[in-house]
């Protein structure tokens, strides 16, 4: 079961920062909306909502897009983050099930073939993404002080992770060597 599961552990793309994207490449390719996760993706475990976090969506906004914030924690935090940053939310989304992206593209009244997702974690966020069937993103962590239940869960994505950056190399290379 684990072996047919195993590809639904990999993200479309790596990236060492949510704040670092180019989003009018994936207006241009014609995504509509983005749904992000908030811990350790646009801040800090458990980090109330920034300037920064605030600035980006308002960017992706402004080219466009829709946006959703998807978490699995509670109500209070998740809509105070959403109220800050001025955007839609779910909270507990229960990832990696499917159920909480498929909310957060009915409201942005998106569809899987133009959302595109970005978090931190193989387990939840990107397994969730794939299992909705949408193009997910993986971000490097901003904090590593993390609480102790998802610092064990690291320890199992580190193999993954260290595979999925060697092909992300590989394809890299592959690529300028056609140009
Ligand atoms: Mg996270």
């Amino acid at each position: 079961m684990f072996r047919n599961n195993k590809k639904k552990l990999f993200p479309k793309k790596v990236i060492k920062s949510v704040y670092a994207l180019d989003y009018q490449r994936y207006w241009d390719r014609g995504f509509r909306g983005i749904i992000l996760d908030i811990d350790n993706t646009l801040v800090a475990d458990n980090a109330p909502a920034n300037r920064k976090a605030k600035k980006l969506i308002r960017k992706q906004k402004k080219i466009g897009f829709k946006t959703c914030i998807l978490s699995n924690s509670d109500k209070e935090r998740v809509r105070a983050f959403g109220k800050k940053v001025k955007s839609p939310y779910v909270y507990k989304a229960h990832k990696p099930s499917p159920r909480g992206f498929e909310r957060a593209m009915r409201k942005m009244h998106t569809d899987r073939s133009n959302t595109l997702f970005i978090g931190d974690q193989i387990f939840t966020d990107i397994l969730g993404a794939n299992n909705a069937g949408i193009y997910c993103i993986l971000t490097d962590v901003i904090d590593e002080n993390e609480r102790k239940q998802v610092k064990i869960k690291r320890i199992f994505e580190r193999p993954i992770v260290k595979k999925i950056k060697k092909i992300a190399e590989l394809r890299k290379k592959m690529t300028k060597k056609k140009k």
